[in-house]
């Protein structure tokens, strides 16, 4: 069989641990039989990083701005531990950080949904899928500890530097305690309203967004503003002619409405209440190793990657000699995303099918029971007992049924 050729290559970010192994494999055993792969290879493996200063991932972040796709592999981010364990010249920033501020971006997720897995939640049965703003708020924050006796004010100034607003966050007189200061900016906000229409758009979604803004009333009443302002003068027209809507309500309300829902929808999430929901939600579906996770920046730049980090107790035991059950779903996710992209942006439909063709493969390996441990106390199916196999042999019996 003739191998389906790419004109524009894939930017390649190889990673860490058990997923590097995986990365490999997969790449040997599910894709290069089939695709004469063209990729520009950038190693973001934690030594690598270290020896290029972290330039690395920069310039791979740079070269995800100019070919327009991107696939990631998990990558470690650096503690006290990695240092030393790594013996590392210094704690590097997360490179998930440091691409998501390159590439200015909104991360999605989205459960991947086989039949025999049945949610935690059992009304859903169609994919929840949760788009967490990426910049600001608690996350650039600023905090202090503040003394009994002290006070703390919120002071703008003029862009000469003169007070122009004082307010008294809170008098501390009674006894001391803790103070926050929080920012975002419109630019991102407009930004992340968009990319969210946009996606939504893409997957034929309804948008639900849920903030604070009874209490919140100017910070999270921006929010909402600026995504009502968005959505009416560039989207209500096309979503409506689709069938599709935007709901904004209460974070607490829109909680309660996803949870007695189907899924089906786009659930817009501040950067806080994303970084929580999205962990829940990835539970919920039965495991970390089934949710698919794509950066998409606001002049649509796509990086693919697994929502799970780098399985380090899993690689441990695979340094060990020992095999590992280890889900490779998530990052087979990230490569067949990132080929369908690419193959619809170059008019290349072999590729798009082929990538088409490998998801169904893994959905029918696991619906025909045979899966990693993970799974299987998750997986139900009449009639079907499910086999655990290690890691190496679960890709086998995909590329057996590609
Ligand atoms: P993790 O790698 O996601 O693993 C946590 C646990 O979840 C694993 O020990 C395993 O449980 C289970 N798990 C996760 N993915 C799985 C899979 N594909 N198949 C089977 N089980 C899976 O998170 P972590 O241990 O907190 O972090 C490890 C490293 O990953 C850290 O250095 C962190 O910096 C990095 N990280 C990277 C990213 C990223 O690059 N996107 C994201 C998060 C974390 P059992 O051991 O019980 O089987
Ligand atoms: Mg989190």
């Amino acid at each position: 069989m003739a191998k389906i050729n790419m004109t524009v290559p894939l930017v390649e970010m190889d990673g860490d641990e058990m997923t590097r192994v995986l990365w490999r494999w997969i790449k040997e055993i599910l894709i290069e039989p089939f695709v004469q792969l063209k990729t520009e290879y950038y190693d973001l493996g934690l030594g690598n990083r270290d020896a290029t200063d972290d330039e690395v991932t920069v310039a791979a972040a740079e070269a995800t701005k100019k070919y327009g796709v991107a696939v990631k592999c998990a990558t470690i981010t650096p503690n006290a531990q990695r240092v030393e364990e790594y013996g590392l010249k210094k704690m590097w920033k997360s490179p998930n950080g440091t691409i998501r501020r390159i590439l200015d971006g909104t991360v999605f997720r989205s459960p991947i949904i086989v039949r025999g897995v049945t949610p935690y939640v059992p009304g859903w049965v169609k994919p929840v899928a949760i788009a967490r703003h990426a910049y600001g708020d608690i996350y650039n924050a600023v905090e202090e500890r503040v003394g009994r006796g002290e006070s703390a004010y919120l002071v703008i100034r003029d862009k000469n530097g003169t007070e122009i607003k004082s307010s008294l966050i809170h008098d501390f007189s009674s006894g001391g305690g803790v103070v926050q200061g929080v920012h975002n900016v419109d630019k991102s906000i407009a930004a992340f309203a968009r990319s969210c229409f946009n996606y939504a758009l893409s997957g034929n979604l309804p948008v639900w967004f849920g903030a604070k803004d009874t209490i919140s009333k100017v910070y999270d009443r921006r929010f909402r503003d600026i995504f009502e302002e968005i959505y009416v003068s560039e989207y209500k027209e096309t979503f409506e002619e689709r069938g599709l809507y935007y709901l904004y309500t209460l974070i607490d309300d829109a909680v309660a409405r996803v949870m007695r829902s189907e899924g089906g929808m786009l659930w817009v999430c501040k950067n806080y209440d994303g970084d929580v929901m999205s962990d829940m939600v990835a539970t919920a579906y039965g495991s970390l190793g089934m949710m698919s996770s794509v950066l998409v920046s606001p002049d649509n730049k796509f990086e693919f990657e697994a929502a799970h980090g780098t399985v380090t107790r899993h690689y441990y035991r695979y340094l060990d000699g020992e095999k590992t059950s280890t889900n490779s779903v998530a990052t087979i996710w990230a490569w067949t995303g990132a080929l369908k992209k690419r193959g619809e942006l170059d008019g290349n439909s072999e590729l798009r099918a082929f990538a088409e063709r490998l998801e169904r493969a893994v959905l029918k390996t696991v619906e025909q029971g045979y899966m990693t441990g993970d799974l299987l106390p998750v997986f139900n199916m009449e009639g079907i007992h499910p086999k655990k196999l290690d890691s190496k042999e679960f890709l086998k019996a995909i590329a057996d049924r590609i």
